[in-house]
């Protein structure tokens, strides 16, 4: 199972004198399981955060990257061989909060290519408005951004693909199980060679209901992973 923290656009130097309890919660707990603990922070928080975990077994993740592989006169951005050379080993690309301000499938598709080209692994965001939920396009939508965000890219091996209804995302709201299940295995059938994980609204109250569906390899958590102790909440909850 994944958990991978979204922290967004949260946190300083200081949030990351609390991951010890996490360190500490993990080393124990992570024996006899196949469990990978994942932090997306703020760029300029993945260095410093990369020492504090430097032993500890969890990884480092950035949230974007730019699509171009060289350097290049692009003001404010930053790209994923830049990521991995300060510790990154993961990226998310195509979460919906980007995907708002103007990313389209195609330039989604560029991103993930120059990130797996620098050896990063993607965490591949695709999810549905409300919009699309009510007209019932919620699988059509999802192929589309499979089918052209992962266009012409033959080895998919180090892609995970999370599922993020954007109406799920900070609004305490969850798809109903059957949904949910029903959905994951649409993905999964089309790529099975990817972990498919979910994301939205996780929180320790709702993370029972999410975990008894048996399909979802891991969560891509937002809000509930900027407290540690919601965090090890999730994870503990979700084997016992
Ligand atoms: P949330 O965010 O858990 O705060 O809903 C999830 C995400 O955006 O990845």
């Amino acid at each position: 199972m994944y958990f991978i923290a979204n922290w967004k656009m949260f946190g300083g130097l200081n949030s990351l004198n609390s991951l010890h309890k996490v360190v500490k919660f993990f080393k124990v707990f992570k024996k006899n399981k196949l469990i990978k603990i994942i932090y997306c922070p703020p760029n300029i928080l993945i260095r410093p955060m990369f020492k504090k975990l430097r032993n500890s077994k969890i990884e480092i993740g950035a949230q974007n990257c730019h699509e171009n592989d060289n350097y290049g006169a692009f003001t404010g951005s930053v790209n994923s061989s830049m990521l991995k050379s300060v510790g990154a080993k993961y990226v998310i690309i195509g979460h919906s909060e980007n995907r708002l301000s103007g990313e389209s499938n195609k330039l989604i598709n560029l991103k993930i290519k120059s990130a797996l080209k620098s050896g990063l692994k993607v965490i591949f965001c695709i999810g549905e408005t409300l919009k699309e939920k009510r007209k019932r396009i919620t699988k059509k939508v999802l192929s589309q951004q499979i089918k052209q965000g992962l266009s012409k890219i033959k080895n998919k091996s180090n892609i995970l693909i999370a599922y993020e209804p954007v109406w799920s995302i900070g609004t305490g709201l969850i798809p109903k199980s059957n949904e949910l299940f029903d959905i994951v295995n649409f993905i999964k059938i089309k790529n099975s060679k990817n972990k498919i994980l979910y994301g939205g609204s996780v929180s320790p109250k709702n993370i029972k209901e999410l975990k008894s569906l048996k399909n979802i390899d891991g969560f891509l958590i937002g809000g509930a992973s900027q407290n540690p102790k919601k965090f090890i909440d999730i994870i503990k909850k979700t084997y016992n």
